[in-house]
């Protein structure tokens, strides 16, 4: 979100400092690995103008840079009737049709489970794959040419109110890093992904309720003779099922003869002191489960998944996106972009472009013009319930 937003608001003419605090295209926050799935079949009518938008300044990001990020593939959305985000995510979703014979499609790779009155819709529009740390890379780079510096290895520690002599309107922020620098600005966006909350709390004493998951990404190994059919250029799907457990999967792509399929969620953690070594067996247990009721012809669960690869969800109460003012006494010279609650990455350029206007003009212009309703992103949903309501995203 960050490599996004400097990107924007370089596009713009601003002069822009994108500071990261580990390496540039680390494997410690959200936005690594090769695959993040792009759809528009969501159950909240807020997303799907968010993805429109976000589609198109993907197309424009890798026809700036020549670079190829996305690779396009059609989503299918299956899972029991009975279930309302499925069933609102299928009326959301652009030109999505209902799947006569599920068995017959992709040959034969899902099973239906019995007697559950399963459905299941696909929406070939504008959805596939993305490659994350391709895609970050990609970002940060026409960031830079367009003259925004890139620094990492650089610890922002706190956000400081630049004063001005009475009377005068704004100020700017002052950027401290653990290093004792300081960065002087007019306007600040913060993205630090999981670590939000600490660092929003210290610098502001705002609570906002971002909690990091550890998530694991799980390739499995497909049976021998079924790769092509699980091939992201034969057309497989990039597929969420809905209900218990909720699972999600893109096609054969980055590993040969692997496919990523995954359980949506995960344990609380702590960014600062994650526990590596943390087993990840019970959740891989579900999937195996899942994947010998639903694809057991194409997909091998002996021996359990084949590579594992840990990464961070920030989830806020609602599973929905914050992207506000910080407020208080830094008024509109910090915004925030946060809580992207597992299903942020395909959004990123249109976040990056929210944020950087909000920054620049103080309202995301290219949000409205896209009837995307950013009232519906806002901090002060959590007053006074900061747990919010939990709900399917
Ligand atoms: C396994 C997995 C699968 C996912 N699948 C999908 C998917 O299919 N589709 C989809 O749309 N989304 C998906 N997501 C969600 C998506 O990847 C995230 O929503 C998105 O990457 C979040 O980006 P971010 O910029 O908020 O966080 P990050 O990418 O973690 O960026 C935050 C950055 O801030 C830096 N930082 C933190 N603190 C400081 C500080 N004090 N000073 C300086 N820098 C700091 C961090 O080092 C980090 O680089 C998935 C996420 C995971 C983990």
């Amino acid at each position: 979100m960050g490599s996004c937003a400097a990107h924007a608001a370089s596009s713009r003419g601003a002069r822009v400092l994108l500071l990261e605090r580990f390496d540039l295209l680390h494997h410690l926050g959200s936005s690594h690995g090769a695959s993040r799935t792009i759809r528009d079949a969501y159950p909240k009518p807020q997303y799907p103008p968010m993805v429109s938008l976000a589609r198109r300044l993907w197309h424009d990001a890798e026809a700036e840079s020549g670079c190829r990020v996305l690779t396009p593939a059609p989503q299918l959305s299956l899972g029991p009737r009975g279930n309302t985000a499925l069933m609102s995510t299928i009326k959301n979703a652009a030109g999505a049709e209902e799947v006569a014979d599920l068995t017959q499609r992709w040959g034969g790779a899902f099973r239906v489970p019995p007697g559950d009155g399963w459905v299941a819709a696909v929406s070939e529009r504008g959805g596939g794959v993305l490659n994350a740390t391709k895609a970050v890379a990609m970002f940060q780079a026409l960031a830079a040419k367009k003259g925004a510096v890139v620094t990492d290895n650089t610890e922002v520690v706190d956000i400081i109110r630049k004063r001005r002599p009475a009377g005068e309107q704004g100020g700017g922020v002052v950027v401290r890093t653990s290093s004792g620098e300081e960065f002087r600005a007019a306007k600040c966006v913060v993205t630090v992904g999981a670590w939000t909350s600490k660092l929003v709390r210290s610098v502001s004493g705002v609570d906002l309720p971002v909690q990091p998951l550890h998530t694991t990404v799980m390739y499995w190994r497909i049976k021998p003779g079924k790769e092509r059919d699980l091939a992201a250029d034969s057309g497989f799907p990039t597929f969420s099922c809905y209900g218990d457990p909720h699972l999600y999967g893109t096609p054969a792509l980055e590993l040969p003869g692997l496919v990523k399929i995954n359980y949506d969620g995960g344990p609380p953690c702590d960014p600062d002191r994650r526990d590596w070594a943390a087993s990840d067996d019970e959740v891989a247990q579900r999937v195996a489960r899942w994947i010998e009721e639903v694809m057991p012809d194409h997909v091998d669960t002996a021996g359990g998944p084949v590579v594992r690869q840990p990464c961070m969800y920030s989830m806020t109460p609602d599973k929905d996106f914050v992207i506000d003012f910080i407020g208080g006494e830094f008024g509109e010279d910090v915004v925030v972009g946060a809580g992207f609650s597992g299903h942020g990455f395909k959004m990123g350029p249109a976040v990056g472009t929210i944020l950087a206007e909000m920054a620049i003009d103080g309202k995301g212009r290219t949000a409205e013009a896209a009837g995307i309703e950013l009232g519906h992103f806002r901090i002060n949903r959590f007053d006074g319930n900061p747990m919010g309501n939990a709900k399917d995203h």
